[in-house]
């Protein structure tokens, strides 16, 4: 893994951007990777003009997934919905910037998987950050 990458994703599990959640929200879904036990929730509010006003994430899981969450809400800041329903796989994988092994991209995958689906309506169940 290149050291600026790693260094990267540590920093932001370490010190995730955009922890949290929002009341009131636009959307807001929930999701795991039974693989590995990650759990990423987002939520979003939107301005006027269906821009990403506020990100939140809460989770738990392994550093690939919270890193790529955390970066994920950076990036989105500011972007048209419709753009966020455009995001790819791809995407992501730029923002993290490393290879990785099927088993890790699960990981990874998780926070977009969870962005999509609430950007597209579909209303899920949220979890906890209790125990
Ligand atoms: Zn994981």
């Amino acid at each position: 893994m290149d050291d600026f990458y790693r260094e990267l994703i540590l920093d932001h599990y370490k010190h995730p951007r955009n922890k949290g959640t929002l009341d009131p929200h636009d959307f807001s879904y929930a999701d795991e990777n039974p693989l590995c036990g990650d759990q990423i929730r987002i939520d979003v509010r939107l301005d006027e003009q269906n821009r990403v006003k506020d990100v939140a994430f809460t989770g738990r899981g392994c550093a690939i997934s919270q890193a790529s969450a955390s970066l994920l809400t950076e990036h989105i800041q500011g972007m048209p919905l419709e753009q966020v329903k455009q995001l790819t796989k791809a995407d992501l994988l730029e923002l993290l910037g490393i290879e990785l092994t099927p088993v890790r991209l699960k990981c990874a995958l998780l926070s977009l998987k969870v962005l999509k689906a609430g950007a597209y309506g579909l209303e899920g169940a949220t979890y906890s950050d209790e125990e």
